[in-house]
């Protein structure tokens, strides 16, 4: 079994479809770790999408922010414009779904979770090694797939001691070890790199190929601009930051 693992689609439609284009030869299920709205023109697409397509999704920050679970102030002012924009462009049962998903999911030897296995609802940041490292006793599963920071990275606890590797490729996991993998940002991408971000999950194999796929950025950004969204929404797409 092998699963396309996608994380902060963010109603980017041009970033998704490219990646499930890209996965459909190399993976045989799609698994989903939250954010699919906000930011992005095509919201309800991508809705639409990831439900017929996902065989285990979690929510992400911005579904509890456009399903009214989270306060917007909670949000910096680009994300809360997107989320009130997001919010009127959704009907009852889009936003009924954003508000049923579950904040942590298990898949095989896998735990899904859009921020931190912690204290998913505190929607914390896994970004330094340290921080990664603190998040193992928190689930009990080999592996744990998480987004949230919109930049890859894989961090790994084992007998020869605590690893992280920030510009991952491809992760074989080795006897014993343990290992949270940042899957990236399918629709918005923040370490440079504009390509869209996704990994997939060789579960027989052990392996997870984190992998980049060039999409229509232009077309997602004269989306985002005619749309009457933050201007910066539309320009970060282009540099992938
Ligand atoms: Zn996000």
């Amino acid at each position: 079994m092998r699963y396309a693992i996608l994380s902060d689609v963010h109603g980017n439609l041009e970033a998704l479809r490219a990646v499930l284009a890209d996965a459909a030869s190399r993976a045989d299920g799609v698994l989903c770790l939250g954010d699919s709205v906000g930011y992005g023109a095509d919201p309800a697409a991508c809705v639409e999408i990831l439900d017929r397509r996902a065989r285990a999704i979690v929510a992400g920050n911005h579904e509890h922010g456009v399903a009214g679970l989270l306060g917007l102030d909670w949000f910096n002012e680009w994300a809360r414009a997107a989320a009130e924009w997001t919010r009127e462009r959704l009907d009852d049962e889009h936003r009924a779904w954003l508000g049923a998903l579950p904040l942590t999911n298990e898949v095989g030897d896998a735990t899904l979770v859009h921020a931190s296995p912690e204290a998913p609802e505190e929607w914390d940041y896994l970004v330094t090694p340290e921080e990664g490292w603190a998040a193992f006793p928190f689930f009990t599963t080999r592996w744990c797939f998480v987004g949230h920071s919109h930049v890859p990275g894989v961090w790994s606890l084992g007998s020869s001691g605590p690893d992280f590797e920030p510009r991952p490729a491809l992760v074989t996991a080795d006897a014993g070890r343990r290992y949270i993998v940042n899957v990236g940002s399918v629709g918005q991408p923040r370490d440079r790199d504009p390509r869209a971000a996704y990994a997939v999950w060789d579960v027989d194999a052990a392996r997870v190929e984190l992998r980049r796929v060039t999409y229509d950025v232009d077309a997602a950004r004269d989306k985002i601009v005619a749309a009457g969204l933050p201007r910066f929404l539309a320009d970060r797409l282009a540099v992938g930051r």
